[in-house]
C-alpha cells in the first residue's frame, strides 16, 4: 500500500537509523533524499508541522540545477525554473538616474548544461523535494519535532528530540551520523559550541514578492538600482512572479519598512501598484555574511544556512547549501557502503568552507557597492563602474566559480583541478540528453582523445565500475557523441584532453589522455577503502 506523503511526514520515530538530519528545509530534504538514494536509513527532524509557505531564494544557478538533476527533480519539474534569456535577461547595475552602469550577460547555457541563472518559487521546489524524499525508501520525515541536544560516543550520535508543542517529552534517536541543516540560527551548531565568523556586513532590506496582473517589461532578469537615495533590487522570481528588495534607509525604522503601505509606496516609481499587482508577501530581513568556523564535530556535520549565510545579491545562499548536500552525501554514501575510508569525511568542511568563503566575500563586496548611501561616494562608484564596463570581458563575466577549499580530495595542481566540471548534451545509441542522464552522473572519466576504459587495467576498470564510475570517449570515435561542443571547449580552455570528475561535479584530476591510469590510481589511494588493497 502506498502511504500518502502527508502521513509519512508525521511517521513514528525510529529509534535507530544511519543518519539523522535536523531541519527539513531545502538543504535538509535534499540531503535526506541523496542519502536515501545511497541506501542509508535517514530520519529528518523538522520542528514545523507544515512546510514554510514563503519564498526566500528566488534565483538558482546552473550548478544547483545539475545537483537537482542528480536528485531526480529535473525529470518532471524542470518547468519550475525560468531561465534568464532573451533581451530581458541578464544582470544590470543602474544608478539613481536609471543609467546603465554595468550589464552582465546571463543569457546562455553554462557549463553544467543548464541556464546560467533561473528564477523560481522556493516553496514549489521544497514541495517537490519533500515529495521525492518521502518516496525514497529509507527516508522518514518527522514534522513537528524539535532538536534539543545530542551526545556522541565512538560509534555514533544520540539526538535528543521532542514534539515542538511538548518540549518536555524528550525522545532519543540513535544514528551513526547527524547533519545539522537547521538554518541560520542552527541549534545543532549552537549545541556544539561552534564559533561563527562574520564579514562585518549588515543591512536591513524589505523583500516584496508580488504577482503582476499584466505582463511587465523589464530590461533585465535582475536589476540592482544603486541609488544612494533608495538602493533597490528588481528580480524575476519564477514563472508569473516578480520581487523587489529595498534597503532600509537610516531615517526609516524596521517597523515602518515592514508596512504594506511602505511596500506599495516604494514600488510605485516602477508603476507597480495595487491596480497592476497582487502582493504575495513582504518581510524585512537583515542581510549578513557569516560562516561556521568548523563544519564538523565528530560524527556531526553542518550544511546549508547552518554553516554559512550571505547577502542575497549574487543569489548564491541556497546554491551553496545544495552544494553542501551533494558534497557531504556522496562521501557518507561511500563510507556507508565501505567503498571509501571514513577519512574522506575530513575534507568536506575545508573544501566547502574555502569555496563558500570566496562567494560570501563576493556577495558582501557586491552588497557594499549596492548599499552605498553617500552621494559623493556613489558618484565616484558610478564613474568607476562605467569605466570598467567598457572592457569587453565585463559583459560576459561569470558568477563566481571558486576552486574547492584546502585540503581537498583532488589530485595534482592543474588549473582545472578542484573546479567545476562540465556537462554536455550528448547522444548515445539513439538517446539524446544531458550526459548525467544518458551515461551516468557519479564518478566520470571523460576523454576527448580516446577511450578511457582502454587505458585501464582490468582491476582498476572493475574497481572504478564498482564505485559507480562511468567512462566516455567524447572524441567522436566513441559511443557517446557530444552535441554542443561543451567538452571540446572546456578541454581547450584548460589545455587538457581528459578529466576525472567527482559525484559533486568537481574535477578530481585533469590532464592528458595518457594520464588516465594515474588519475584512477590517485583516486584509489585518496579513497583508501578498507576493502581495497590498491
Ligand atoms: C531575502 C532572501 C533572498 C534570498 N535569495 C536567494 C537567491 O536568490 N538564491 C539563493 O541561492 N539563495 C537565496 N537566499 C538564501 C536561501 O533562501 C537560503 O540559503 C536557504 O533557504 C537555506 O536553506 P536551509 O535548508 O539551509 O535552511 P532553512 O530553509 O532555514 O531550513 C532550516 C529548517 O530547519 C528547521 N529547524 C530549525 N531549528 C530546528 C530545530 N531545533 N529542530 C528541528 N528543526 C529545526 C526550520 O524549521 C527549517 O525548516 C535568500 C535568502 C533570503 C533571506
Amino acid at each position: 500500500m502506498t502511504i500518502p506523503p502527508g502521513l509519512r511526514a508525521h511517521a513514528p520515530l525510529r529509534p535507530t537509523v544511519d543518519c539523522v538530519v535536523v531541519g527539513g528545509g531545502p538543504v535538509g530534504l535534499l540531503t535526506a533524499l541523496f542519502l536515501g538514494q545511497s541506501g542509508l536509513r535517514v530520519s529528518v527532524v523538522e520542528r514545523q508541522p507544515r512546510r514554510y509557505p514563503l519564498p526566500r531564494a528566488c534565483t538558482i544557478d546552473h550548478e544547483a540545477l545539475r545537483i537537482l538533476q542528480a536528485a531526480g527533480v529535473m525529470t518532471d519539474h524542470a518547468d519550475l525554473f525560468e531561465p534568464s534569456q532573451g533581451e530581458r535577461g541578464g544582470y544590470e547595475f543602474r544608478n539613481g538616474k536609471g543609467e546603465l552602469l554595468q550589464a552582465i550577460d546571463w543569457n546562455r547555457a553554462a557549463e553544467s548544461g543548464w541556464a546560467n541563472t533561473n528564477g523560481f518559487h522556493q516553496p514549489d521546489l521544497e514541495a517537490v523535494l519533500e515529495e521525492l524524499a518521502l518516496a525514497t525508501p529509507g527516508v522518514t520525515l518527522h514534522r513537528g519535532w524539535s532538536f534539543h541536544g545530542l551526545t556522541q560516543d565512538d560509534t555514533g550520535v544520540t539526538a535528543h528530540v521532542a514534539p515542538t508543542e511538548e518540549p518536555g517529552a524528550l525522545s532519543h534517536l540513535r544514528s551513526r551520523w547527524l547533519i545539522g541543516a537547521d538554518g541560520a540560527r542552527s541549534a545543532v551548531r549552537t549545541h556544539l559550541g561552534i564559533d561563527v565568523g562574520d564579514s562585518g556586513f549588515e543591512a536591513d532590506w524589505l523583500v516584496v514578492d508580488y504577482q503582476p496582473l499584466a505582463e511587465e517589461k523589464w530590461s533585465a532578469f535582475v536589476t540592482q538600482y544603486c541609488d544612494p537615495e533608495q538602493p533597490a533590487t528588481a528580480v524575476n522570481s519564477g514563472p508569473g512572479r516578480r520581487r523587489f528588495e529595498f534597503m532600509r534607509r537610516t531615517d526609516t525604522t524596521v517597523e515602518e519598512l515592514g508596512r504594506d503601505s511602505t511596500a506599495w509606496r516604494l514600488m510605485a516609481p516602477w508603476g507597480v501598484t495595487e491596480k497592476t499587482a497582487r502582493l504575495e508577501r513582504h518581510a524585512v530581513y537583515t542581510f549578513r555574511g557569516q560562516w561556521a568556523r568548523s563544519w564538523r564535530s565528530g560524527n556531526v556535520f553542518l550544511a546549508g544556512d547552518a554553516a554559512h549565510l550571505m547577502p542575497p545579491f549574487l543569489g548564491q545562499g541556497l546554491c551553496a547549501g545544495l552544494r553542501d548536500a551533494r558534497a557531504l552525501t556522496w562521501r557518507l554514501g561511500m563510507v556507508h557502503r565501505g567503498t571509501a575510508a571514513p577519512e574522506v569525511l575530513d575534507t568536506y568542511g575545508p573544501e566547502r568552507m574555502g569555496h563558500v568563503r570566496t562567494i560570501i566575500d563576493e556577495a558582501v563586496a557586491a552588497g557594499r557597492v549596492i548599499c552605498e548611501l553617500d552621494a559623493d561616494r556613489a558618484a565616484a562608484r558610478d564613474t568607476e563602474m562605467k569605466r570598467r564596463s567598457s572592457a569587453p570581458e565585463a559583459i560576459t563575466r561569470e558568477p563566481p566559480h571558486p576552486r574547492l577549499g584546502h585540503p581537498s580530495l583532488t589530485a595534482g595542481h592543474g588549473e582545472a583541478t578542484g573546479r567545476l566540471a562540465p556537462q554536455a548534451r550528448v547522444e548515445e545509441a539513439g538517446r539524446e540528453g544531458l550526459f548525467d542522464d544518458i551515461a551516468g552522473g557519479g564518478w566520470q572519466l571523460i576523454s576527448g582523445a580516446g577511450d578511457p576504459a582502454a587505458l585501464l587495467g582490468e582491476d582498476d576498470a572493475a574497481w572504478f565500475r564498482a564505485i559507480g564510475g562511468v567512462t566516455a570517449d567524447v572524441s567522436g570515435e566513441g559511443s557517446v557523441h557530444e552535441l554542443d561542443g561543451t567538452y571540446a571547449r572546456w578541454f581547450a580552455r584548460h589545455a587538457c584532453t581528459a578529466f576525472l570528475a567527482r559525484p559533486d561535479f568537481y574535477v578530481f584530476a585533469a590532464g592528458a589522455h595518457e594520464d588516465i591510469p594515474a588519475f584512477v590510481a590517485r583516486l584509489r589511494r585518496a579513497l583508501r577503502p578498507r576493502t581495497d588493497d590498491g
